[in-house]
């Protein structure tokens, strides 16, 4: 199967061969077809399975055959991601695709200054890909209206459900004209996206790449079970191993991600942190740091990461295990990309045994030991009003018995007397 029988147009057969796009990945063999009978697609598939394309060629190749012109202030097609940094990934691949062809496709997110982004709306565009917040700000002062926009794509729902967005997007497609293409996209199935498709899909084509919660296979899972505060000198070591290649590592708090990036850059590495505290233009320097290899390390917060397509990066750290096990999948997802292979590690402290047990339920997989032991019995509390971030050796921390210790707790079992285990969410 390649694009020709997909039945797009010449041009933009053309244009993806341009980029090296010559075999359509399967959610797009799958999802091409009935998009382009403007049939309503749900698809399940992660960042990294080709689906921007998946939901983007069929939309350019109508808007091409179309060949109407915007009104100002309208769009002809939205698509709608979670985060700023999804969203300028999806408009980059689309402004690949419509390279040389009529279509203007602009971005709208926060972050950035609105006026700009009221003036790239006066005269309409083509594609308009936003953020649900952004949007809304730009709707509420009559810069944009969406009563011409006949095709929609959610993506990353399942994400927007997490971070709050439900009212955004019940708002936003409420001012959609009911004559239109929905397609959603998700990398994974919760409850509650039935309902999201059912208000705004009508009979939906399903498709669907990975079972719900299933990492891609090319990607080689491992646990360490480390003490909290051996996390840090382990993963150095990790590092170290192979300095030249990209890696991607995960912190639990903003606190925690910045004080470990220190960390790492003290170590040597060329390392950036992204996370909420960092102003957007920090957040695209160090994106674009990484993507250039002038950064190999990236410690990242999920949600300044979401979404990032990096195709270098081959190592994914969760130096703290997630609380959410879909952010797992998405973590981890970060890695592989477009048929590369990559290495995803997990540690796991003593008070992480529920988010490790969480995450290989949710997978219906066990994660290979890499070293240490899954840890059994009564787990000591951790100290509460720390920022969850890694703590120094010998810094006067607390030891599993509660009296100061002054050297690291290696990769041992606790020994002390629990009161058993508390989550930290901080
Ligand atoms: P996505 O899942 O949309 O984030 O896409 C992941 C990456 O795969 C992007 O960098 C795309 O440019 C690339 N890609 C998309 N479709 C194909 C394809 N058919 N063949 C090779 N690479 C692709």
């Amino acid at each position: 199967m390649d694009f020709d029988m997909l039945g797009l147009a010449p041009r933009l057969i053309a244009a993806l061969k341009e980029q090296g796009i010559t075999d359509p990945t399967p959610i797009q063999t799958q999802a091409i077809p009935h998009a382009m009978n403007g049939r309503d697609v749900m698809g399940l598939a992660q960042t990294g399975s080709g689906k921007t394309a998946a939901f983007g060629l069929p939309m350019i190749d109508a808007l091409i055959k179309n060949g109407v012109k915007p009104n100002p202030r309208t769009a002809r097609a939205l698509v709608l991601a979670p985060t700023r940094e999804l969203a300028k990934q999806i408009a980059d691949n689309l402004i690949a695709y419509t390279a040389g062809t009529h279509l203007k496709t602009v971005l709208v997110t926060g972050g950035a200054g609105i006026v700009g982004q009221i003036n790239k709306m006066e005269r309409g565009v083509s594609l308009l890909v936003a953020t649900p917040g952004r949007l809304i700000d730009l709707i509420d002062r009559r810069a944009v209206s969406l009563a011409e926009t006949r095709f929609l794509v959610l993506d990353e729902a399942d994400q927007m459900l997490d971070l709050g967005f439900i009212h955004a997007l019940r708002r936003i497609a409420a001012l959609l004209p009911k004559e239109r293409q929905t397609m959603l996209f998700s990398a994974t199935m919760p409850k509650q996206m039935e309902e999201l498709a059912q208000a705004f899909l009508t009979n939906p084509v399903k498709v669907q790449v990975n079972p719900p919660g299933q990492a891609v296979a090319k990607i080689v899972q491992s646990v360490h079970f480390v003490a909290q505060r051996a996390k840090t000198d382990l993963l150095i070591e990790l590092l170290d191993k192979h300095r030249d290649e990209l890696a991607l590592v995960f912190g639990r708090t903003k606190h925690g991600s910045e004080k470990l990036y220190k960390q790492l850059e003290a170590a040597g590495f060329a390392a950036a942190a992204i996370h909420g505290n960092k102003s957007q233009g920090q957040r695209d320097r160090a994106i674009s740091d990484l993507r250039s290899g002038r950064v190999r390390v990236l410690v990242a917060t999920d949600v300044a990461a979401r979404g990032l397509d990096i195709p270098g990066i081959r190592h994914v750290y969760n130096y703290d295990l997630p609380n959410v096990p879909e952010n797992y999948v998405h973590r981890i997802g970060r890695t592989a990309r477009a048929g590369a292979t990559g290495n995803a590690v997990a540690f796991c402290a003593p008070d992480e045994m529920g988010e490790l047990k969480d995450i290989q339920k949710a997978m219906k997989a066990t994660i290979p030991v890499a070293s240490g032991a899954p840890w059994e019995g009564e787990i000591p509390s951790k100290p509460r009003g720390n920022s969850g971030g890694p703590r120094r050796f010998g810094g006067g921390a607390a030891n599993a018995s509660g009296k100061p210790s002054g050297r690291p707790q290696q990769n041992r079992r606790p020994g002390g007397p629990g009161k058993g285990r508390t989550r930290t969410a901080a």
